[in-house]
């Protein structure tokens, strides 16, 4: 991008192009189709076949006047990332010619040969069916897979031939169903008439590294996993904290105007990037959006991060810890809820009403978070993430939420019964006439808490950065929807509604209180704190897993139609295989690298010193050291060779346990990782005394100091 080009960038022109938008939608139909796809929208009518004729129409003429040859039904399946089948406009005619066509079935369902996905027992593989069908409240967009390929990408979700769900936006899209329904109905009773819809809103701060391809390439880890399985530390890491915010390099900077062009143009409204704490670790956010949209949007930045990298000759890795001994990678989860009347439930009021029924909202959101807290914890699970959490550079994997002093007292002081709401919106003085006073949030920051109030919203910060949204919004939406349905109950029968309000949060906080933590979340006292309070600490996958067939867990799923027990169990099952697939990887590649690179790297090493201290010694001088320092490098390769070795017999005892996966996980967790970070640590000790030249693979230095 030519620093002339960048000058005249038009957003307005710009933004969204390669979106078939909702502005391209009410230019391009005729007046009563548009207002079709508006009645299927809001629930009040099928889209019948005529009018999605029209629309596909109208979308394939866009999709060939930008230059596109397919059309792609793009999912979300279980696997966290999305798939498209692409399929060309062409239809043949008879005389040998073809002319372009794309019909409305062809838009509204697509048959994806879908046996190849993960489906946990939910369908049969000789019956494999699954259909997928277009989610009309996400705009289609034109995806440049390559310089020359570009393919009209369909949101669509994905059922099984039963109808049971085998994606991650079906039930997303019922769960943002059900918490307007019910929030809709708490709003009604407490006289807000005008309140039809209730949308959650979501914007996802994405963590990632840059990698030199070069290097990326001379790790098979990375290449494999996507983290470092071995490396040993460089004198500096990230200690000197200069990363965070600081100027961002010339090559950055070229690939982050790059990207974000890219995506504008798909209409992602990324606005914010930073240089992360770590080395070679940057963020991104964009403008929040509802919360199916953010969830498309986000992975298709994933995915965009992935290209526009390459095209760089970088890689991006969206791992949650690529790097040992320098932070990984996170997702925050801003979340909240938006009326169709504009107000944004989650934002405290400047009136009495106002703010009562904002505390009734965040008091629903409270018992929500503790009730379902190790439901929540679950949807931030994962092997790549379970290096993150509780290692002092994430939140820990218990669940509690910050509101902040003030708004804790606010709370207090109106379950107490106080009428008049603290509500101090101070005033930060700089202390120089030069700068304007500030004014100052509701909350300070807790960077340390997993679910802190953010003056506005609520931000979710333990998903992992690989990790799609969808899970733990469809849990918040959920669990939020169950609580405000109980309110509703109430305040629907409410002779006296303020004081109904009041009794409601009044209970929330005496019932809920423990979930609330306003200190440091790294800190071992709060390890403690949290145990004598009851707060679940479930520190990994295999732990965590079986909250989902839990009986609360499916109650609330099964009474909101989100989830059946069936498809969660299939759920259950893809995590839990997923989970071991990847370790059983991870222990693989370890093995040979060692047996590959590391261990004839320390051979070599170990026969030039020998060489070399035999001919030292002829001459007479004194080698004592030398032969000390030949000694560690023996002994550590001693080591490593035994550490392989067992780690070979334990993984093959893992693999014949498939026939129980959870057995298996837990024997994955409990005796295959500690032997891989004990092999890794051998390693580690082994690179730093070998000749730096000889070494196979690229060094933790190369990787985080050059791009
Ligand atoms: P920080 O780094 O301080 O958390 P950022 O500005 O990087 O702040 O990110 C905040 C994110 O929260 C943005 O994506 C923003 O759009 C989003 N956000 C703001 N208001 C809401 C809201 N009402 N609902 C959901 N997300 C919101
Ligand atoms: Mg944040």
């Amino acid at each position: 991008m030519s620093e002339k080009e960048n000058k005249n960038y038009n957003f307005e022109e710009a933004f969204g192009k390669s979106c078939f938008t909702d502005y391209q939608l009410q230019n391009r139909l005729p007046k009563s189709c548009y207002k079709a796809l508006l009645a299927v929208g809001s629930g009040e009518k099928p889209l019948d076949l005529q009018t999605a004729d029209v629309i596909a129409t109208a979308m394939k003429d866009w999709a060939l006047e930008n230059g596109a040859t397919h059309f792609s039904h793009w999912f979300h399946p279980l696997t966290g990332s999305t798939a498209e089948k692409h399929e060309a406009f062409i239809v043949p005619q008879k005389d040998g010619t073809v002319i372009s066509e794309f019909s409305g079935k062809e838009l509204i369902m697509g048959e994806p040969d879908a046996s190849s996905f993960p489906n946990g027992g939910l369908r049969n593989t000789f019956e494999a069916r699954g259909y997928t069908a277009w989610d009309t409240s996400s705009p289609a967009f034109l995806k440049k897979n390559s310089a020359n390929s570009l393919v009209l990408c369909i949101p669509t979700v994905f059922v099984s031939y039963t109808g049971e769900a085998l994606d991650k936006k079906a039930p997303l899209l019922r769960s943002m169903a059900v918490v307007s329904k019910q929030a809709v109905r708490v709003l009604q009773a407490i006289g807000e008439k005008a309140v039809s819809h209730v949308d959650s809103t979501v914007g996802a701060e994405q963590e990632y590294f840059l990698v030199s391809r070069e290097l990326f390439n001379n790790r098979p880890d990375l290449r494999l996993t996507g983290r470092t399985m071995i490396g040993s530390m460089p004198a500096k890491g990230q200690e000197l904290e200069d990363h965070y915010f600081g100027s961002i390099a010339e090559k950055v900077s070229a690939f982050m105007a790059e990207l974000n062009e890219e995506l504008w143009d798909l209409g992602v409204a990324v606005r914010t990037q930073h240089n992360e704490v770590a080395p070679n670790q940057f963020e991104l956010a964009p403008i929040f959006s509802s919360s199916n949209l953010a969830t498309d949007q986000n992975q298709i930045t994933m995915e965009t991060l992935k290209r526009v990298a390459e095209r760089n000759d970088l890689v991006c890795l969206l791992h949650e810890k690529p790097y040992a001994g320098v932070n990984g990678s996170g997702k925050h989860n801003n979340w909240s809820l938006s009326t169709n009347t504009g107000v944004n439930l989650l934002d405290p009021g400047k009136n009495a009403e106002d703010n009562r029924r904002f505390l009734l909202f965040v008091a629903a959101v409270l018992k929500a978070v503790d009730k379902y807290a190790a439901l929540l914890r679950l949807t931030a699970s994962s092997a790549g993430n379970d290096h993150r959490l509780g290692a002092n550079e994430a939140p820990p994997a218990i669940i509690s939420v910050f509101l902040g002093k003030e708004m804790e007292q606010s709370l207090a002081d109106f379950a107490g019964g106080k009428s008049q709401v603290a509500q101090s919106q101070n005033v930060i003085d700089v202390g120089s006439p030069f700068v304007p006073d500030l004014p100052k949030d509701n909350t300070d920051r807790n960077r340390t808490s997993p679910f802190a109030f953010t003056g506005n919203k609520f931000e979710f910060r333990m998903v992992g950065s690989a990790m799609s949204i969808a899970d733990p919004n469809i849990v918040l939406n959920t669990a939020v929807a169950e609580i405000l349905a109980e309110f509703a109950d109430v305040l629907e029968k409410s002779p006296d509604v303020n004081k109904t309000i009041q009794e409601l949060v009044a209970k929330v906080y005496s019932d809920h209180k423990r979930v609330i933590f306003n200190g440091n979340g790294y800190a071992d006292e709060w390890q403690e704190e949290a145990a004598k309070r009851g707060l679940p600490n479930l520190k990994n996958t295999p732990a965590v897993l079986p909250t989902l067939l839990s009986s609360p867990v499916t109650e609330l799923f099964e009474k909101h139609e989100i989830l059946s027990k069936e498809e969660l169990h299939s759920r259950y099952e893809i995590r839990l295989e997923t989970y071991n697939k990847l370790l059983n990887i991870e222990a693989l590649i370890l093995e040979e690298m060692a047996n590959t690179g590391v261990i004839p790297a320390g051979q070599k090493q170990l026969a030039s010193d020998v060489k070399s201290i035999c001919r030292q010694e002829k001459l007479g001088l004194n080698v004592a050291q030398q032969k000390n320092r030949i000694g560690t490098v023996n002994d550590l390769l001693e080591e490593i060779i035994e550490l392989s070795c067992r780690l070979n017999t334990v993984r093959r005892e893992s693999e014949a346990m498939s026939d129980d996966l959870q057995r298996q996980a837990e024997f994955v967790y409990n005796k295959m990782i500690p032997l891989m970070e004990d092999l890794r640590e051998q390693i580690d000790g082994l690179e730093h005394l070998c000749d730096r030249r000889t070494w196979p693979y690229p060094s933790y230095e190369e990787l985080l100091f050059t791009l």
